[in-house]
């Protein structure tokens, strides 16, 4: 499609990525549900999606493991209007606040915005930790491997200092979009 034909949202699009995770209920309904929630936001569309990943919780150890993954989307949201979006799906969900990196049915967080680096009360991009979070940069790595940070560093060098071993390839399962 010739670029004269793209709508004013079209061309304003961001690249975006978002992890997921899920340790509570039937982890992998949860987020695919959440993946198809992201794509039919408003002026998003989900253009990849990583492999699955289970892992260990972190923070308190009394709780179930995770899955983890990520998409890419592109989006004309700001990026505070796609954390709200993000929050409205997780009540949707059911989330309830528990403690500090407790269990959760969903969480969507922001891992990156194009090139932004934000740093504000409600948002903080890239994620905070993102760089020793193994269970963040593999599925990012599954949808860019040549991805890299506002700062610079590729997530390829980033997550080949990380130990990985707790890190488990779930099966991929077949879903689609709608
Ligand atoms: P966590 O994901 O760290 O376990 P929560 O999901 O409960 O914690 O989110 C706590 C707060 O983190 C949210 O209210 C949100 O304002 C803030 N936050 C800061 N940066 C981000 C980000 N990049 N993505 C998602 N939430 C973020
Ligand atoms: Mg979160």
């Amino acid at each position: 499609r010739s670029r004269g034909s793209l709508s004013i949202w079209e061309r304003n699009m961001a690249e975006a990525f978002i992890a997921l995770g899920s340790n509570l209920g039937n982890r992998e309904d949860e987020i695919i549900r959440a993946i198809r929630e992201v794509n039919a936001l408003p002026r998003t569309r989900v253009t990849g999606i990583s492999r699955f990943y289970s892992n260990p919780p972190m923070g308190p150890q009394d709780q179930p493991d995770y899955l983890n993954g990520a998409v890419r989307i592109e989006t004309a949201l700001s990026p505070l209007s796609l954390l709200d979006a993000l929050q409205g799906i997780e009540k949707s969900h059911g989330r309830v606040k528990t403690r500090r990196w407790g269990e959760r049915c969903i969480d969507l967080d922001i891992a990156l915005y194009g090139e932004e680096s934000i740093s504000s009360e409600r948002l903080t991009v890239p994620h905070l930790g993102i760089e020793a979070r193994d269970f963040v940069l593999r599925p990012l790595m599954d949808i860019d491997p040549s991805l890299t940070l506002p700062s610079g560093e590729k997530i390829s060098e980033l997550l080949s200092k990380l130990d990985q071993s707790s890190l488990t390839e779930a099966p991929f399962p077949q879903f689609s979009l709608e």
